[in-house]
C-alpha cells in the first residue's frame, strides 16, 4: 500500500490572511477534481520540474474560487481558462482543516493556490483550468527512525541525481481531497533517464535532448506518483498483460526472476479475483528503501531487489495491492486492505500451491504476533486500525485481521467468500469501500446476516480463550498467553523487565555484542550489564539477553540449567537438535524459559568465532520466532521449537 510515513511531530498552527482558518472551505472543496493532464520536465542535476497541468474540474454548488492543494515549493507562474488569465493568490492550510482524514497533507509543505472564476458556477458544471508552475523538490531521503521495522526512508518527495520519486504526498500538481481522477503524463528526463507513470506506456521517445514518455491512466486513481532514473529495461508478456522491469545496471540480471516470479502470482490471483485492472505492471527499482504497491508497479529498494524480494509476503503481496488496495481502496473509517491482503498473498498463497504445512506455520505465526506484541490491557478494536506504526498496529491490523477473513472463509465456504471478493473487485474499482459495505458484500453471497460475525470480530477487540489443544491448527483467532509460547527472542523484545549481559573479552571478541546492547539499550527500560560485574540486578525477574553463552560464565551456568533436554553450550561448539556444530563460522541463538521464573525467558546468543558473531548481529531481531536459529557464516542453516526441559 502506498504510505510514507510523514513526519507530523509538531502541530503549527497557521492562520490565513484574513485572519481566521477557513475551515468549512478546506473541508468541502465545492468540486470534484476529474482528469490530469500534466506535461512535466525534469532536470535531476538542479532538483527543479516544470509542470502543464490542465484540470478539469466538475462544479458541486454555485462557487466563484476554486482552492486546490500545491507544494509551497512550487511557483505558480500563471492560471487561466479557455486562455483567459485569472487571478490567484496563495492561502495557508490551518493546522486543523485539513488534516481531517486525509493522510499525507502536511501544512508546513503544502498551502492552497485560491483561483477567483470572476464567476459563479452552475451546479455540476465542467470547468478547466490550466496551471503553469516550477519549482526545487529537494528532500533527500533520510534512513527510518525504527530500526526494527521495515518502513521506506522518509521523503516527501525528491528530485535528484540518484533518482526521482514525486506522489501525492510531495503536492507536486494542484490537487483537491478525495478526488479520483485520471491521469495522462508527458515527462521529458535527460538522456539515459527513464519515466515509469501508472497506467499504460502511451509512448516513449529518446531524442538527443532527452527521453519523452507518455504514461495514461483511465482507471481513477487517488493520486499519481511518477519514478525516474537511470534504468535497464526489460520488458515481457503475461497472458496479454504487459510486464516489465525497471532495474539498475548492477541489478539487471535478475529481471528474468521478477518477471517470472510477478506472472506467476498475476495469473494466480485474475483467478481469484478476476481481471488484472491495469494494462501493465512493472517491478521498479528505487533509490532509497521501500516497499511500496502503486497502481500498475511496485517500487522497491536496490536491497529488496537484491535480496530477491519475491516471496508472497513481498512481490505477492504487493501485487495483490493492485485488486485490493489500489483499485479498490479503503474509506476514511477504518482500513480492511492491510488485512486482506495479508491473507490473499502471505497466507493463502500456500493454501493455493497445495502447502498444508506452510499454511498452517503462517496462520501459527499470525496467532503468535498478536500473543506477543498486544497485550490484553493494549489491545484495540480492528475497526480502529488505520495505518501501521509499530508492531502492534501491524498484529491487529495485518495479522488479527487476516485470521478474522480466515474464520469468515470457513465460516461461509469458500464459494460465498471467493464469490463476494469476486463482486468486490468488479462493483467497487475507483471507489472509498468500508468495512460495512463487505459486511454486506459478504451477507449477500453468504445468504445470511453477517452483522453479528463483523460486530464482534471488527468493532470489539479481544480474541477467542481456548483450552490448550482445542485448535491444534490454528484456525481460530485465539489469546496463546505468553506462558504457552514457546520460548523465543520476541518474548524478551517484548518483555517490559529486560537485562542484557555482555561477555568479558577483548574488543574484537566483545564489538558485535555490543553493538546489539546498544540497539536494544535505546529502548526504555533495558540496562545492560557485564558478565564480570560484581554487583548484578536480579535474574529472577526479568528476561535476559545473555551475549557470548558460556564466556559469560557465573550467568550462564545459572541459564544452563534451563537448557532444553540434549542441548549442550561449550566455547568451541554446542550440541542442539540432535546435531553437533564446531565450525568457526557458526554461530546460534537459543531462548529459554527463565529457570527461576517461567513467565520471562533467557535469549542466548554466541559466535564460536568473532566473525561468526559479527555476520549475524545487525540481523539479530529477525529471527524472533523460534527457540532456537542455527547460522554458518551469516546463513541461517538450521531452526526449530523445543519443549522446555520437565522440571
Ligand atoms: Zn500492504
Amino acid at each position: 500500500m502506498r504510505r510514507l510515513l510523514l513526519t507530523l511531530g509538531v502541530a503549527i498552527f497557521l492562520v490565513s490572511p484574513a485572519g481566521l482558518p477557513d475551515i468549512s472551505e478546506a473541508e468541502d472543496p465545492g468540486f470534484r477534481l476529474t482528469s490530469h493532464d500534466l506535461n512535466v520536465s525534469i532536470e535531476p542535476s538542479s532538483h527543479r520540474l516544470r509542470v502543464m497541468d490542465r484540470i478539469e474540474l466538475r462544479a458541486i454548488g454555485e462557487k466563484n474560487r476554486v482552492a486546490v492543494r500545491l507544494n509551497k515549493h512550487l511557483v505558480v507562474a500563471w492560471v487561466s481558462e479557455n486562455g483567459k488569465l485569472l487571478s490567484f493568490h496563495p492561502r495557508e492550510l490551518s493546522a486543523t482543516a485539513p488534516a481531517r482524514e486525509s493522510p499525507g497533507v502536511d501544512a508546513r509543505l503544502t498551502h492552497e493556490i485560491i483561483v477567483e472564476l470572476n464567476r459563479a458556477t452552475k451546479n455540476g458544471e465542467k470547468i478547466v483550468l490550466d496551471f503553469d508552475y516550477a519549482g526545487e523538490l529537494n528532500d533527500p531521503p533520510k534512513e527510518p527512525r525504527h530500526l526494527r521495522f521495515v518502513t521506506p526512508s522518509e521523503t516527501s518527495g525528491h528530485i535528484g541525481p540518484e533518482g526521482v520519486y514525486i506522489g501525492p504526498e510531495t503536492a507536486w500538481y494542484p490537487d483537491l481531497t478525495d478526488s479520483f481522477a485520471v491521469y495522462r503524463a508527458m515527462v521529458t528526463t535527460p538522456p539515459k533517464w527513464e519515466t515509469i507513470g501508472q497506467g499504460i506506456m502511451a509512448g516513449r521517445e529518446v531524442t538527443p535532448a532527452g527521453t519523452i514518455t507518455t504514461w495514461d491512466t483511465r482507471t481513477p486513481a487517488e493520486g499519481l506518483t511518477l519514478t525516474a532514473g537511470q534504468y535497464m529495461i526489460t520488458t515481457g508478456n503475461c497472458d496479454g498483460i504487459e510486464t516489465a522491469t525497471y532495474l539498475y545496471p548492477e541489478e539487471h540480471s535478475l529481471a528474468e526472476i521478477y518477471l517470472g516470479s510477478a506472472c506467476s502470482y498475476l495469473r494466480a490471483y485474475t483467478a481469484l479475483l478476476g481481471p488484472y485492472p491495469f494494462p501493465r505492471f512493472s517491478v521498479v527499482e528505487n533509490f532509497f528503501a521501500s516497499g511500496l504497491g502503486l497502481p500498475s508497479y511496485t517500487l522497491l529498494g536496490t536491497g529488496s531487489i537484491r535480496r530477491r524480494y519475491i516471496q508472497p509476503y513481498a512481490l505477492g503481496h504487493e501485487i495483490v495491492h493492485s485488486w485490493i488496495g489500489n483499485y479498490v481502496y479503503n474509506d476514511h473509517g477504518g482500513n480492511w486492505v492491510e488485512g486482506l491482503t495479508t491473507y490473499l498473498a502471505n497466507y493463502y498463497w500456500y493454501e493455493l500451491q497445495g502447502d498444508r504445512e506452510k499454511a498452517r506455520d503462517e496462520r501459527r505465526l499470525m496467532l503468535f504476533t498478536y500473543a506477543v506484541y498486544v497485550s490484553p490491557q493494549r489491545d484495540y478494536p480492528i475497526a480502529q486500525f488505520k495505518q501501521k506504526v509499530d508492531q502492534r498496529d501491524s498484529a491487529i491490523g495485518y495479522s488479527k485481521a487476516a485470521m478474522v477473513f480466515h474464520m469468515l472463509r470457513r465460516e461461509i465456504g469458500d464459494e460465498a467468500f471467493f464469490g463476494a471478493l469476486k463482486q468486490l473487485v468488479a462493483g467497487y474499482g475507483g471507489r472509498h469501500t468500508g468495512w460495512g459495505d463487505l459486511e454486506t458484500l459478504f451477507s449477500k453471497t453468504a445468504s445470511r446476516d453477517l452483522h453479528p460475525f463483523f460486530t464482534h470480530w471488527i468493532e470489539q477487540s479481544g480474541a477467542l480463550s481456548l483450552s490448550d489443544g482445542a485448535d491444534p491448527d490454528f484456525n481460530l483467532f485465539r489469546r496463546i498467553p505468553r506462558t504457552e509460547l514457546p520460548a523465543m527472542l520476541n518474548l524478551f523484545v517484548t518483555d517490559p523487565q529486560r537485562v542484557i549481559i555482555l561477555p568479558p573479552g577483548d574488543t574484537k571478541v566483545l564489538e558485535p555484542y555490543r553493538q546489539i546492547a546498544e540497539r536494544v539499550s535505546m529502548q526504555e527500560g533495558v540496562k545492560t550489564w557485564a558478565a564480570s560485574d560484581t554487583e548484578l540486578p536480579r535474574l529472577d525477574s526479568a528476561s535476559i539477553l545473555l551475549l557470548g553463552g558460556p564466556a559469560a560464565g557465573p550467568v550462564f551456568n545459572w541459564a544452563n540449567k534451563a537448557l532444553p533436554e540434549g542441548t549442550k553450550l561449550e566455547p568451541e561448539g554446542f550440541r542442539i537438535g540432535g546435531k553437533e556444530y564446531r565450525g568457526a563460522g557458526n554461530a546460534l541463538l537459543l531462548s529459554v524459559r527463565n529457570p527461576d521464573d517461567p513467565t520471562h525467558v533467557v535469549s542466548i546468543f554466541y559466535g564460536l568465532a568473532p566473525d561468526a558473531a559479527s555476520a549475524i548481529a545487525p540481523l539479530l531481531f529477525f529471527y524472533g520466532w523460534n527457540t532456537y536459529v542455527v547460522f554458518e557464516n551469516g546463513k541461517v542453516i538450521s531452526r526449530g521449537d523445543l519443549e522446555p526441559r520437565k522440571p
